[in-house]
């Protein structure tokens, strides 16, 4: 029997895993290994993928990955005991007990003066951000990484200027599934952090604990920060943290980094850690009673045999042999073992595989979570079903119920776009607008009485305060769009969204991760990009990379409100549903082009936690909020106030550099209008329209400070129809600048050129239709 013919409600052992490479490794360390029990909550509202239930965690898998799991049905009474309630229940340490874990005592402590780096590693939602937001504290400098990586963040822990913490992507095990987790893997084995902070979430500490015990192996200063834990306590659960510290050979401090619990302890422990470069004390966690102890006896024989290569290769030991065992070919090649050494692993592999029955892969992950399972019930009171995963299923019932989960996407997508577009966005935006209104008079009141220039002035109030100034007021329908963005993702429920979708995803030849980026690029096609990185496949990331910019993002909606107020401000919000809609169609499309064209093949298999909802932190929210807020402001007075001026001075001056009076004999006139002819038949083919559109490519809003400017008038002079066809050209037309540099980033200099051309080619097409359709309706 296979775990696709398993019914909702019913319950597994898991008897043997297939497939092959990257994947069955990934299945395995998500804890779907022989042995474990499995069961099966729902299919979702398409029929597939499924969500499981497995290590006390819910996961997705698609019916076709089930299918090459077989399973065997277990009785309700021949199930594993739990090991809740077996032991006596001993007192909570309690939060803010002092650990006493410290093996090494202190002597040769590093030298003054050196950085003390750490690295913030731990699974995917396990309060990564949130701690590191508490360590570094809100006024601290927090960018994103230049280059390589994205997602990882750099600050200095409140009071000791000599350290440097990085809070790494999220990951599950150090077999790196997405080229995401690589960074963060790769961080850790090569940029040599003086110590690791690992945090585990406490309600979900089986799973947590892999990372954890392949984190030692890595034979770096490490504590393990224990999150999460007023959840824990409050469900009745417990750990006790001196027995782990001493089974696991490692501070372990119990934190809430919600509620800023337990961290100034945390931090205490791991300065002295890193100070002392106090490593664990134990990695040796295979059991030599465990099954014969075949396992325990391949790894201490490996380790053997390798250790020379190791140290001459800079790999921790215990890391690597495990590694052979598992057969990663990467670090095979690292460690070059001759012929004969080759031979003997082969062997050593060989022999384990038949006295333990397992394959290399399910062994190694087998005997992790067996020294896990002992960890867990020498230490680890379980809580009963815990308030918040009661919550998650009873909303679970309504947000991925088979008739519900996709009206009631649509309703919250069309909330949100309501909320931030008509009722939260706009008020805040009339008060802006107002503000900016009077601070323009009393600029114009102090130049009048200081008798400035009257073509300064006409820069300073028709460039500056007209076109930067109609920029700014958008800066609240940006945030508030932004926060709702974040509080779907932060709560958990973008993930349910990616289940619910992947069976439709994968009719466009992507799968339900793709939904992420997508829902992101609503906000700014760059981060979009930028989260691409989540995705297990190359092909998924291209392919939804070239899709992202087609989600009308933020930027362009000034370019809306404009026009739109101008033309059509009776049906107004009809319209800018409209084009986020054909923003989405336009998207599908080119999907099915590409999926039959440049991306042949199939999408990656979606195999994902779905996490337990949770409030976002309001800390955490507002953090990334500042942060928006202060890009788009930065923004606007740099790239936007720069084209803005430079637009004004060509408009004003001709080629001798004489003050024009009509602007259409301007320089700009005349070099915009070279490339008007290529813009006449879709009907945008004023020089002033090209002008505006080409600077929207620096940053799209300044398509409206520059437009205010060309057009002292008002803009109804270009007419109804071009007005159309405008609004869809900037729907669909290029990517500014910085989402092509991160385009670029990913994917390399020649796509990003390729999205470039591709993107204002289908822009044409789609306004060059919007025209027609108008001119046969008789418009224009
Ligand atoms: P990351 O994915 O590891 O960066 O995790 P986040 O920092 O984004 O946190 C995931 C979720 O857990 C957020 O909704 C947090 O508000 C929540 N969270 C983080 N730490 C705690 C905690 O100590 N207690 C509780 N109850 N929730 C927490
Ligand atoms: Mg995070």
């Amino acid at each position: 029997m296979t775990l696709k013919e398993l019914k909702p409600g019913q319950t597994a052992r898991v008897i043997t895993v297939g497939g092959e490479g990257a994947l069955r490794q990934h299945f395995l360390d998500m804890g779907v290994i022989p042995g474990a029990e499995a069961t099966l909550i729902k299919f979702a509202p398409m029929g597939d993928p499924m969500e499981l239930r497995i290590h006390g965690y819910e996961l997705t898998l698609r019916l076709a990955d089930a299918e090459k799991i077989g399973i065997a049905l277990t009785e309700e009474s021949a199930r594993q005991p739990q090991p809740a309630g077996r032991r006596k229940r001993t007192d909570h340490p309690g939060l803010g007990e002092e650990g006493k874990y410290h093996p090494k005592g202190s002597g040769d402590p590093l030298p003054e003066g050196t950085t003390l780096t750490f690295a913030l590693v731990g699974n995917q939602n396990s309060g990564k951000t949130t701690l590191f937001n508490q360590l570094t504290g809100s006024n601290q400098h927090v960018g994103n990484f230049p280059g390589v990586t994205v997602d990882r963040k750099d600050g200095v822990i409140r009071g000791h200027s000599d350290t440097r913490i990085t809070d790494l992507p999220g990951i599950y095990s150090m077999s790196p599934y997405s080229s995401e987790e690589l960074v963060s893997r790769d961080f850790v084995l090569d940029q040599h952090p003086r110590a690791i902070i690992n945090i585990v979430d406490a309600t979900n500490i089986e799973r947590n604990l892999y990372l954890t015990i392949q984190l030692l192996e890595m034979n770096i200063p490490m504590v393990v920060a224990l999150n999460m834990m007023d959840e824990l306590r409050g469900n009745g659960g417990t750990v006790d943290v001196n027995a782990m510290e001493a089974l696991l050979g490692v501070p372990v401090v119990p934190i809430s980094a919600a509620k800023n619990e337990g961290v100034d302890e945390l931090v205490r422990h791991a300065v002295h850690i890193a100070k002392y470069q106090e490593r664990p004390v134990d990695q040796d966690f295979c059991d030599a009673d465990d099954h014969g102890g075949a396992v325990h006896r391949a790894l201490h024989a490996v380790a053997h045999l390798i250790e020379d290569h190791a140290v001459q290769a800079g790999l921790p030991l215990r890391f690597a042999a495990g590694k052979l065992i598992e057969g990663d070919a990467l670090i095979l090649e690292k460690l070059s073992l001759d012929q004969n050494e080759k031979e003997m692993l082969e062997h050593i592999v060989f022999q384990m595989e038949k006295e333990r029955a397992l394959d290399r892969s399910a062994a190694m992950a087998d005997m992790r979570f067996d020294f896990i399972r002992r960890v867990c019930a020498a230490c680890v009171i379980k809580p009963h079903e815990s308030k918040e995963h009661m919550r998650s299923r009873k909303i679970d019932e309504v947000l991925t119920g088979k008739w519900t989960a996709i009206p009631v996407f649509v309703g919250i997508m069309a909330l949100v776009f309501f909320l931030t577009f008509f009722l939260i966005g706009p008020f805040f935006q009339d008060l802006l607008e107002q503000g900016i209104g009077a601070l323009k008079g009393l600029a114009e009141q102090g130049m009048e009485a200081a008798k400035v220039n009257p073509a300064i002035q006409s820069l300073v109030l028709d460039g500056i305060f007209e076109g930067v100034g109609t920029v700014v007021s958008f800066l609240p329908i940006i945030v508030t769009l932004f926060f709702f963005l974040s509080m779907l993702e932060d709560s958990g429920y973008i993930a349910r969204v990616a289940f619910v979708m992947d069976k439709l995803l994968r009719h466009i030849g992507l799968s339900g991760r793709s939904i992420v980026p997508m829902l992101i690029g609503f906000g700014c096609t760059v981060p979009a990009v930028m989260s691409t990185r989540t995705l297990p496949s190359d092909r998924d990331r291209r392919m939804t990379i070239l899709l992202t910019p087609f989600m009308s993002c933020t930027a362009k909606l000034p370019i809306y409100g404009f026009f739109v107020s101008a033309f059509f401000p009776d049906v107004s919000w009809l319209i800018i549903t409209g084009l986020y809609l054909l923003g989405i169609l336009t998207g599908v499309l080119a999907a099915y082009l590409f999926k039959s064209t440049l991306f042949k093949g199939e999408a990656v298999p979606f195999v994902m936690e779905l996490p337990n909802y949770r409030f976002p932190s309001p800390r955490n929210v507002m953090m990334l909020l500042w942060e928006k807020a202060k890009d788009f402001l930065h923004r606007a007075f740099s790239v936007i106030l720069v084209a803005t001026i430079v637009v004004w001075f060509l408009q004003r001056f001709d080629f001798r550099f004489d003050l024009v009076t009509d602007s259409h004999d301007s320089i700009l006139a005349a070099v915009a209008g070279m490339l008007a002819p290529l813009l006449n038949p879709v009907g945008l083919g004023d020089w002033r329209i090209v002008t505006s559109l080409i600077s929207g490519f620096m940053a799209k809003e300044s398509v409206v400070s520059v437009m205010e400017m060309l057009f002292p008038g008002g803009v109804e002079t270009i007419g109804t129809l071009a007005a159309s066809s405008m609004l869809v050209f900037s729907l669909l037309y290029t990517p500014c600048v910085a989402a092509i540099a991160a385009i670029r980033r990913e994917m390399g200099r020649r796509w990003a050129l390729y999205v470039t051309l591709w993107q204002c080619a289908v822009a044409w097409v789609f306004a060059l239709a919007v025209r027609l359709i108008g001119l046969a309706l008789g418009l224009g």
